[in-house]
């Protein structure tokens, strides 16, 4: 059986930089199940896996426009420190969950300096080059939950 849409692939996989530090890795935890074709995963890497099948391995370096997009200067803003009542204490490196006109946002304050903080609303991800190292364990047919649902249930996906 391939890869394509409307099927469930799990997969194991580590992506790395282009410099080849590790970025994530299934290794040592559960692998990554997804649903074809309801933007799981990165565009990139979905595309790539396409017609696979167990047992493959593929490796695909995955520019950042077809993964978390550009790094966009504009997403990076200065808030007083006065925005964020109710946290104890606002330090580099915290991220924090924000509503933004495309859905949930994640932001990541990068600098903090006389009582203005500086976030910044880019993926943490975006502007690098991916270099993703996967195998294929398992393909199968998706079931109609989830496929209404556009994710997998159970092993490596949502448990809910
Ligand atoms: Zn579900």
């Amino acid at each position: 059986m391939q890869i394509e849409k409307n099927k469930v692939a799990v997969i194991d996989y580590s992506v790395k930089t282009a410099e080849g530090q590790m970025i994530d890795t299934s290794e040592g935890t559960e692998p990554l199940a997804f649903l074809c074709g309801f933007h799981n995963i990165v565009p990139g890497l979905e595309s790539a896996l396409v017609g696979k099948s167990e047992g493959d391995q593929v490796e695909v370096v995955v520019n950042p426009d077809e993964a978390y997009g550009q790094y966009n200067q504009e997403m990076v803003k200065e808030v007083p420190l006065s925005a964020f009542q109710g946290v104890e204490k606002v330090e580099e490196g915290m991220q924090f969950q924000a509503e933004s006109p495309n859905g949930p946002q994640l932001i990541t304050v990068t600098k903090v300096e006389n009582e203005m903080v500086t976030v910044d609303g880019n993926h943490p991800l975006a502007g690098i080059e991916l270099h993703f190292d996967v195998t294929v364990k398992q393909v199968r047919d998706a079931s109609e939950e989830e496929i209404a649902h556009g994710h997998v249930h159970g092993e490596g996906g949502h448990h809910h």
